[in-house]
């Protein structure tokens, strides 16, 4: 049984529900013993949403240093010397901005072989699955080395509850402040929205939208769904939705659970962005779009009917 550490992310609400996927990752076929990294929360509170899932220890790592909160290369340190006390094989984290950060400092500073944005892992072989050329193609890499470091796709990997009694553990790592980068300010999406790329639901409006009010609709009914709302680059391009909603190669990389796409041609490029979400509904006027031969679920109509309509219906489901 290996000893297999996770970068628990969490957020004003908790832990982020998109570590289950991770942790679940890290369970493996042998059920390997779980140590949940957390930096930015007390462990205590996190232990609860963590220890459904099988993580043994849950280990809130500090320092000493006034920058902590501010400083990626100190939290990067500290992590270090924390893998390196509980004599960690693999830390596995999310493939979010902030993990992506990390584990590549992290990386870095010990010499460890990094595999960023994977969909699948094999930790008996050492290897881990991660898509190129937008999906068109898999590799499958074997990571060298004592200790091997990856990231997770959101969601790419889903949750499996195995609950266990956790514990919880601190640790002060010996680490002064490393000067260098020092975060100033960290912009959040509107409160209450969800992260496009950690979201399990997602609904996209593509170019008919015509209009950043039209999103108002899309809106709507994303709330209801606890949904994220995405945008084409056909949007973006026109000034209806920031660069930072766009789904696609030039966008974000994401993989919901359910993907509603509005009046979306189905073009390659955002096809590259999100073809690994789980079910795809597609909402087209035309019913010859190419949209319709890749999903799952295809609805011949106007969103601007359609999507009304649908947001009344889900009000009206019990909870
Ligand atoms: C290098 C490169 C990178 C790119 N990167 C990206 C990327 O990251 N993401 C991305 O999205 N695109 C990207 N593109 C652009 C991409 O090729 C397409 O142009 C774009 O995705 C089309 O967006 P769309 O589906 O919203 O619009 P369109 O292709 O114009 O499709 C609109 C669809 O809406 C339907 N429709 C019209 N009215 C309605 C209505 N009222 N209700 C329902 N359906 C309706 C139409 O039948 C049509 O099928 C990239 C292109 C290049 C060359």
């Amino acid at each position: 049984m290996a000893k297999i550490g996770v970068l628990i992310e969490t957020s004003d609400e908790g832990v982020k529900e998109a570590n289950g996927g991770v942790i679940t990752a890290a369970r493996g076929e042998a059920g390997n013993e779980i140590y949940a990294f957390v930096l930015n929360a007390k462990a205590a509170d996190c232990r609860n949403a963590l220890q459904q899932y099988g993580v043994a220890k849950v280990v809130e790592v500090s320092a000493d240093a006034a920058a902590w909160v501010s400083s990626p290369d100190l939290q990067a340190r500290a992590l270090a010397e924390a893998i390196k006390h509980f004599e960690i094989s693999t830390l596995l984290g999310l493939s979010s901005a902030q993990g992506r950060d990390l584990l590549a400092r992290l990386a870095a500073l010990i010499d460890a072989p990094l595999v960023q944005d994977c969909s699948g892992i094999n930790l008996a072989e050492g290897t881990v699955k991660k898509s190129h050329f937008s999906g068109k193609t898999f590799a499958t890499i074997k990571l060298n080395g004592n200790l091997r470091i990856c990231s997770i796709r959101p969601n790419t990997i889903e949750a499996q509850p195995a609950p266990v009694e956790a514990e919880v553990l601190t640790f002060q790592a010996a680490v002064q402040d490393p000067g260098g980068l020092v975060v100033k300010e960290v912009k959040k999406t509107a409160p209450g929205s969800v992260e496009l790329t950690e979201a399990n639901i997602i609904i996209t409006g593509g170019r008919p939208i015509g209009a950043a009010e039209n999103y108002k609709i899309l809106r709507e009914c994303a709330e209801v769904l606890g949904a994220a709302v995405g945008a084409s680059r056909a949007v973006v391009d026109a000034g209806f939705a920031p660069h930072s909603m766009q789904v696609g190669q030039t966008g974000k990389t994401v993989s919901p659970k359910l993907y509603i796409a509005c009046g979306l041609s189905g073009s390659v490029q955002h096809f590259a962005g999100m073809k690994t979400s789980r079910v795809i509904v597609a909402i087209n006027t035309d019913k010859d779009a190419p949209i319709f031969n890749k999903c799952d679920y295809g609805l011949v109509g106007d969103l601007f009917e359609i999507v009304p309509v649908l947001t009344a219906v889900l009000k009206e489901q019990p909870q």
